[in-house]
């Protein structure tokens, strides 16, 4: 069953809220280095699944968490409208300010968010267990 293939799914940030959930003070960090990359305090949470799926042109299938913010990662390349998941938002590259890898991408139209790989971040909680 394909989910969130392009121009499918629309995934619309009007509904997008500011998570206040029982883990408000959970932080996330790169799996590579361990820096510490965004904060739960920051994600933003749609109606429906806490986790997107989207593919990319390719075929790649992504899982993304929205951060409103993203302090450890550094927007790269110039921001595209090409095949966006988010209509009207350009993307470019967010990669980790500590290892240079890839974290997801920056979404920016008026404001900016940020998409992250599910798998190339993980939470202190994960972290302690
Ligand atoms: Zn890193």
């Amino acid at each position: 069953m394909e989910q969130g293939f392009v121009g499918e799914r629309q995934a619309s940030l009007d509904a997008a809220q500011v998570s206040a959930g029982p883990y408000a003070d959970l932080k996330w960090y790169c799996v590579r280095c361990l820096r510490e990359v965004a904060r739960e305090a920051d994600r933003l949470v749609h109606q429906g699944p806490p986790e997107l799926e989207f593919r990319n042109p390719e075929g790649q299938r992504f899982r993304i968490l929205l951060f409103r913010d993203c302090p450890g990662g550094r927007a790269v390349g110039t921001p595209s409208d090409l095949h966006s998941w988010f209509p009207g938002y350009a993307w470019c590259y967010c990669l980790c300010r500590g290892c240079g890898m890839q974290l997801g991408w920056w979404y920016e139209a008026t404001g900016r968010f940020a998409g992250l790989i599910r798998g190339r971040i993980l939470s202190a909680l994960q972290w302690y267990n």
